[in-house]
């Protein structure tokens, strides 16, 4: 199949040439993105900036990698000026390729029977638009894309085949869809209509639902923080605060902690997170149903004390405008949060705004540190693991941020 090219304009060419992966339809000079599909997009110049997805919504161009232009196509020289209709894969070959590459880069988290983790995650795979994550049995989609949404005959057949899944189901409830005008639904593509399923992290059994479930069930982009939170709670009173079905908490009990309190606003959640301590035949669970705000305030009135706390709040800055209001929500917390640090307790903070940059959120929890009767000590970084791949040119794709902080013994 051959298409005429998209030409970005003379800007937009310079900043795609310093790795900026999306467009609006005001940077194009030339070509149509309806309809959405595959193109192959060129600069100023007319040299060849490999493939991307058009879409008539909000984001115009979305780039999604090279992809070998074929000598009879461009003349000699792959990758300089090319022919006026220049070569774009079919769709099936192109997702069959794609999709078999992220496989691979994920290991056994493909096959293990109980695993949990991101098969796909967007631009860092080649696939704007699309996220896939494996729950043992379950694959669950989200798909933002017009292209993609319109083959999903050639991506789940793929999915299927690599990870044996008895349901593949999309978690398209997300406000994304509908910038490319997608309807916001969630229906099983493939399979048995699974409501519920059990994954293994860490030793930890997490009961995952991905038909209700938050994102696509679960927050697997916390894994690493978690094995950190089971390495450090040892004979610690653990407060766990936005715990949702209570990941941490549980993997602060597993990991030897005295006590854990899980608080959330979300009674169902709270529940889970008892049944989750059932499930694994923990005890030392307190469940609190309260807004963290208040609940943190009350704990430093009562001038309570912990050996960790874990602060992973939903992003407040939903879109760059809500930035400044965020970054005060942030202090505040952080702030109440390393008060109720007992000598040599750790605080785990976190932040999941996109539109949050780690030097900004470090900044944020210097100044909730300044000002209190003990310094604070950053211990460690860290982010979304390993199956959370990123593109450093596209700081979209990077948006966890957690520290390690601690106040010293003495
Ligand atoms: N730490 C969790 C994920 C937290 S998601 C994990 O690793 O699985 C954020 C949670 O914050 C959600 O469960 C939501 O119900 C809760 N939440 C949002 N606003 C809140 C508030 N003001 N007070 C208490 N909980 C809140």
């Amino acid at each position: 199949m051959t298409t005429r090219a998209l030409r970005l304009s003379p800007k937009a060419s310079r900043l795609a040439r310093a790795g900026r992966l999306w467009f609006y339809a005001d940077d194009l000079t030339a070509g149509d993105v309806t309809p959405a599909r595959i193109v192959r997009l060129q600069d100023d110049g007319k040299r060849d900036l490999g493939l991307a997805f058009t879409s008539a919504g909000r984001i115009a161009v979305r780039r999604c990698g090279a992809w070998p232009l074929t000598i009879a196509e461009n003349g000699s020289n792959a990758g300089t000026a090319g022919s006026r209709d220049a070569i774009v894969p079919g769709r099936e070959e192109f997702f069959a390729n794609r999709l078999q590459t992220a496989l691979a880069n994920r290991g056994e988290t493909v096959r293990i029977a109980d695993a949990g983790g991101r098969l796909v995650h967007g631009e860092a795979d080649g696939l704007p638009g699309l996220i896939v994550d494996r729950y043992a049995e379950v694959v669950v989609l989200q798909v933002t894309s017009a292209v993609v949404e319109a083959a999903l005959d050639a991506i789940v057949p793929v999915l299927v085949e690599a990870t044996g899944a008895a349901a593949v189901i999309a978690r398209n409830d997300v406000a994304a869809r509908r910038h490319e005008s997608l309807p916001a639904d969630s229906r099983l593509l493939h399979g048995r209509r699974v409501t519920a399923t059990t994954i293994v992290e860490h030793g930890l059994r997490h009961e995952v639902r991905p038909f209700e479930g938050h994102k696509t069930g679960f927050y697997l982009d916390q894994r690493p923080a978690r094995a950190l939170v089971k390495e450090l709670a040892r004979g610690r009173e653990v407060l766990d605060l936005f715990s949702y079905q209570g990941a941490f908490a549980l993997a602060a009990l597993a990991g030897g902690a005295r006590s854990a309190v899980a608080v959330d606003q979300s009674e169902a959640a709270l529940a889970r997170a008892e049944a989750g301590a059932a499930a694994n035949q923990l005890t030392g669970l307190t469940t609190v149903n309260a807004n963290a705000f208040d609940h943190v305030r009350a704990e430093r009135d009562r001038e309570a004390r912990y050996g960790l706390v874990v602060l992973d709040p939903p992003a407040f800055a939903k879109s760059r405008r809500e930035v400044r209001g965020a970054e005060r929500g942030y202090r505040d917390l952080n702030r109440l949060a390393l008060r109720l640090l007992a000598p040599g307790g750790y605080l785990l903070t976190c932040s999941c705004s996109h539109h949050m940059r780690l030097p900004q959120f470090e900044e944020v929890v210097r100044q909730a540190a300044a000002g209190l009767p003990f310094p604070v000590v950053l211990r460690r970084r860290l982010g979304a693991g390993d199956d959370h791949p990123a593109v450093v040119t596209h700081p979209e794709s990077e948006y966890l941020k957690v520290l390690l902080l601690q106040r010293p013994e003495s």
